[in-house]
């Protein structure tokens, strides 16, 4: 019997000399070398006790290693559990407790804090560095390179991704084989990957953006990528000129162009760059076009689903929109008080189908059922419009929506409004308690560099721009907002630090 999403990424290159990982330190990993790597792992795995649906829970830095990890897992029929590696033991025991793996895997930096909370689990403890040693390679080593492949199927479980937790606590997303492979399949086709790109790929690998979307797709097109450890814009810059293709979040290409060398001459040469994870500001798009002459690709999904839409790639990818629904996939708009579907142009919450979407919510099946209707449609809780001509626009999230006074508020439109103030270089709304409103609007704003801004000016230069009830009843300054590895405005952090501003 086959492996489904092994037989499709991994196993096509066996033996293969072509490089699949350039390295920081000018290693070059081949195809066959990362799979050799992958085979010992997976030995080293079932050595440990790891068997078929068991979970392994992995918070390690970017590394090769890492990388053959994932495809150790896949191969042995384990179930993949990459975590963000900012989450402290404390959290770090959350998930270990809530996925009961069989196996955890941590930098030797944490081994002595992980210890006791694999053990209350009943897990095993190994641990991987960045520069690929650690326990789990030195078992490695002395294992074969040989692993017979375990059978899996479509709706076996390839993977348990934990949401980011920007609205609350995170939730594990159950992804099968058929879900990765799917989507997979669709962007290598949408965005035209095949075995002669490289994909800059300065991404974390613990999130579907890192792991699922560039790695997978690369895998599966053959390609090769520059692995960076994280995202420096002088990394970038110097390997911009080896690579064709990019994959970033808003950040990354707010501060390339913050940068001079970042020039059309440094990427004359390139063939695409996407975005996605967090919204990309339709005003970085147009300054990333005038300085590069490239558009950005923006394409949205959530751990949940995958990837959901996609701007085209050819044709016109338009700012401020995050494209179409992917060939196999259906979307819908729908009221969420009367949950009728509505027409194109209205405000509603986003709803997905397809094979890209997960099986429910690890050990939640309350809230599996009440995210999904009768009919098969995951809620994604974002609140969206479709325009005239087909583009999603997202426009926030619906757990961000503020009510007012009995009248709603979509913390967009106001950001909007505030962001083209002068010496405004972002900002973010929000509700919070208010005794006679239910909840006041508060604007959060960020000055342009060596900028200041001014409470009182800035809400008399809105004042006759917008609905009274929508206008932010106090506006305050700070140096940043707060945001997660992958770009997103923690809004939750602002909503406690601004919590008493009307009590
Ligand atoms: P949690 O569900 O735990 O609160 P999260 O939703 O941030 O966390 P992810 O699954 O990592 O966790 O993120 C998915 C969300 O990211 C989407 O629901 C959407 O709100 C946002 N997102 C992704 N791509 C885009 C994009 N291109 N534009 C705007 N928002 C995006
Ligand atoms: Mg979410």
């Amino acid at each position: 019997m086959p492996n489904l999403l092994y037989d499709a990424l991994f196993a096509p290159h066996q033996g293969s000399s072509k490089p699949l990982l350039y390295l920081k330190d000018g290693a070059v990993v081949s195809y066959d070398a990362f799979l050799r790597q992958a085979a010992r792992i997976a030995n080293a795995l079932t050595d440990h006790g790891v068997k078929p649906g068991d979970r392994v829970a992995v918070q390690v830095r970017k590394s090769a290693e890492a990388l053959a990890l994932y495809a150790a897992c896949i191969r042995s029929g384990a179930i993949f559990l990459p975590l963000n590696t900012a989450y402290m033991p404390n959290e770090v025991e959350y998930f270990v407790g809530n996925a009961r793996p069989a196996l955890v895997v941590c930098d030797s930096d944490a081994h002595a804090a992980l210890a006791p909370i694999a053990k209350a689990a009943g897990a095993r403890l190994l641990t991987l560095d960045g520069d690929g040693k650690g326990t789990l390679t030195d078992e490695a080593e002395r294992c074969s390179d040989h692993f017979e492949t375990v059978p899996r199927g479509a709706d076996d479980l390839a993977a348990l991704l934990y949401t980011s937790g920007t609205t609350g606590r995170s939730k594990g997303a159950m992804l099968t084989q058929a879900n990765l492979l799917s989507n997979a399949r669709s962007l290598v086709e949408a965005w035209r990957f095949t075995d002669k790109d490289v994909l800059l790929h300065a991404l974390p690998i613990f999130h579907t953006h890192g792991l699922f979307v560039a790695c997978n797709v690369t895998l599966l097109a053959g390609g090769a990528m520059i692995f960076l450890p994280s995202f420096q814009v002088d990394e970038i810059i110097e390997y911009l000129p080896r690579a064709t293709s990019m994959m970033g979040v808003p950040t990354f290409y707010t501060r390339l162009l913050d940068d001079p060398r970042f020039t059309k001459d440094l990427t004359r040469h390139m063939r695409l760059f996407t975005s996605g994870s967090a919204p990309l500001l339709a005003e970085t798009h147009v300054a990333f076009e005038a300085r590069t002459g490239h558009r950005i690709l923006e394409r949205y999904g959530m751990t949940e689903t995958n990837m959901t839409t996609s701007n085209p790639y050819e044709g016109e990818r338009r700012a401020g929109t995050v494209g179409f629904a992917l060939p196999d996939v259906e979307i819908r708009v729908v009221d969420p008080e009367t949950k009728t579907v509505l027409p194109d142009s209205e405000i509603g919450i986003l709803e997905v189908r397809g094979p890209n979407v997960f099986k429910g919510y690890w050990e939640m099946p309350e809230k599996t059922r009440e995210e999904f209707r009768d009919d098969g449609f995951f809620i994604t809780g974002d609140v969206v419009s479709i325009d005239k001509d087909g583009y999603v626009q997202i426009v926030g999230r619906a757990k961000d929506l503020i009510i007012s006074g009995g009248f709603n508020i979509y913390p967009k439109e106001v950001e909007l409004l505030l962001d083209e103030q002068e010496g405004v270089l972002e900002s973010a709304v929000i509700g919070v308690p208010h005794p006679d409103f239910g909840e006041g609007v508060v604007g959060v704003v960020v000055p342009q560099k060596d900028g200041s801004l001014d409470e009182q000016s800035l809400l008399a230069a809105i004042h006759d721009r917008i609905a009274r009830f929508k206008q932010p009843k106090r506006i305050f300054t700070v140096d940043e907002l707060p945001r997660n590895t992958m770009g997103k405005v923690q809004k939750n952090i602002l909503r406690d630090r601004f919590a008493g501003t009307f009590q």
